[in-house]
């Protein structure tokens, strides 16, 4: 069992305890996010924080730790917990109070939570060695406010649990105009006649780390071409690729959607390109 942090804490996840009344477990009033550990070195820490200072005060959350807290707290995590390929789980939410009301109380002191959780080796850019996805595909029922990372996620877990009782490993999900938002846990791409097309940024996806990450380093190495803007889900069925990603996973080709093969069904050249950049340049952030 590994060791947890809790409130100023640091012990053993089985002894973390915390109150019924906590707002996070009564409303999933808080935020959270994700961080990816290989061999002590995180990656992405930087814009994880920056969304996080976001997602804290969008929702009101009075928690202004500097970003050095944080990495202290990090760093102490991943030391206690061997320090192999950890995801660092960190969760803050309003904080637990004697009475059940909607309105946010006046005097209360957020809950700081963090755990880690052991993740595979690093992808490889590699298509022999990639776990390849298949998807389903459903209209986006979540909330209008997806921008914001919050542990309120049970329209991402119904959404998710459609995909895999269909037999697939993830949803694709799109809006009431027929366009691709993102999937139900990771961000979308599709490539199209060698262009890279993402859905620009708005409050119906969340602004994944691996999602920036990724358009940056491309951006830099500057070979393949990128739009962010509106895709419809006929640009989807028509894709000749198409990749899910997510901080744990990084970017994942999925070879089918609702039964039918992406392109040729097979892994594409230009995630083999993208992964591999991403790979050399990821610690970088
Ligand atoms: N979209 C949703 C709904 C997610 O839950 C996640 C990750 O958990 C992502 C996108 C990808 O975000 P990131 O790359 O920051 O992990």
């Amino acid at each position: 069992m590994g060791i947890a942090f809790l409130n100023g804490n640091f012990l053993p996840i089985e002894q973390a305890k915390i109150s019924p009344l906590d707002r996070g477990f009564l409303f999933g009033d808080g935020i959270y996010e994700v961080v990816p550990s290989y061999q002590g070195k995180m990656v992405g820490f930087k814009p994880h924080m920056e969304r996080m200072k976001h997602g804290l005060s969008a929702i009101g959350i009075p928690l202004d730790w500097p970003q050095q807290q944080w990495s202290d707290l990090c760093h102490r995590l991943i030391e206690e917990n061997g320090s192999g390929n950890l995801g660092l789980y960190l969760h803050i939410s309003r904080g637990a109070y004697p009475s059940r009301s909607h309105r946010f109380p006046r005097e209360i002191n957020p809950t700081v939570f963090a755990y880690t959780f052991e993740i595979g080796s690093p992808p490889v850019a590699d298509k022999s060695q990639v776990k390849t996805y298949s998807v389903s595909t459903a209209r986006d029922m979540r909330w209008d406010r997806r921008h914001i990372k919050s542990t309120a996620l049970l329209g991402n877990v119904l959404h998710h649990q459609q995909g895999v009782e269909q037999g697939n490993e993830e949803t694709l999900l799109y809006n009431a105009d027929n366009e691709l938002t993102e999937a139900s846990s990771c961000n979308v791409f599709v490539v199209k006649n060698g262009t890279l097309l993402t859905p620009a940024l708005d409050h119906q996806k969340l602004p994944g780390v691996t999602r920036y990450m990724l358009l940056d380093i491309l951006r830099k190495e500057g070979s393949i071409p990128i739009q962010e803007r509106t895709i419809t889900m006929d640009e989807v069925a028509g894709a000749d690729e198409i990749w899910i990603t997510s901080s744990s996973k990084e970017i994942v080709p999925v070879t089918e959607v609702d039964g039918v093969p992406v392109g040729n069904g097979q892994v594409g050249d230009i995630w083999l390109a993208a992964q591999s950049l991403y790979s050399a340049n990821k610690f970088n952030y």
